[in-house]
């Protein structure tokens, strides 16, 4: 990342607000990423329902996508709090993310297989955000960014149960079924 020269103040030693410090900038920048990646999840989500066959599964992604709506919600107050637009950053670790799951999705086989490829490829997205959330509202906690912080933990909350719930989900049928199924090619 190429550092920005600071314009502010700080040469005539008075105090930079928390966002014109290097940890605000960070903050600012992987906000910006998590909200485009979040904006690209709620396009990709659908994708994956309509390639679903598991009823759990559906239903498990239909939560989540309703989720994800919030997310970009709340990552807008964020960028309120912060009195900074709302303006998103192509996350490239996300579009690869998204692109690994549209070829599963392409290459696999309809019904337990396809299944198991999208879990696969959706708790890859939620560890990804989970890692986000988890910086971002650390950040927001050094910074002193209160509600901030409160907002992203409610969030990294989500992105976690979504993940608890896919896992339930893989483990209590669709695996099982893929492991006795043979390969019909
Ligand atoms: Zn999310
Ligand atoms: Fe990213
Ligand atoms: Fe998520």
């Amino acid at each position: 990342m190429k550092a920005k020269t600071h314009t502010t103040g700080q040469e005539e030693g008075s105090q930079p607000t928390e966002m014109e410090t290097k940890l605000g900038k960070l903050f600012e920048e992987e906000l910006r990423d998590i909200y485009w990646a979040e904006k690209a999840l709620t396009k990709a989500i659908p994708k994956m329902i309509k390639n679903a066959s598991s009823t759990d599964l559906i239903a498990a992604l239909e939560t989540h996508l309703t989720e994800t709506e919030d997310h970009v919600k709340r990552a807008e107050k964020v960028f309120e709090i912060i009195g900074k637009t709302a303006r998103g950053k192509t996350c490239e670790a996300m579009e690869g993310l998204i692109k690994e799951a549209e070829e599963i999705m392409e290459e696999s086989e309809e019904g337990v297989m396809r299944d198991a490829g999208i879990i696969a490829a959706a708790q890859k997205v939620e560890h990804y955000e989970i890692a986000s959330y988890g910086t971002l509202r650390t950040y927001a906690q050094t910074l002193g960014l209160d509600e901030a912080a409160a907002i992203l933990e409610k969030t990294l909350k989500d992105e976690k149960k979504a993940d608890e719930i896919l896992t339930t989900v893989a483990t209590s049928a669709i695996n099982l079924e893929a492991a006795e199924e043979e390969v019909s090619e």
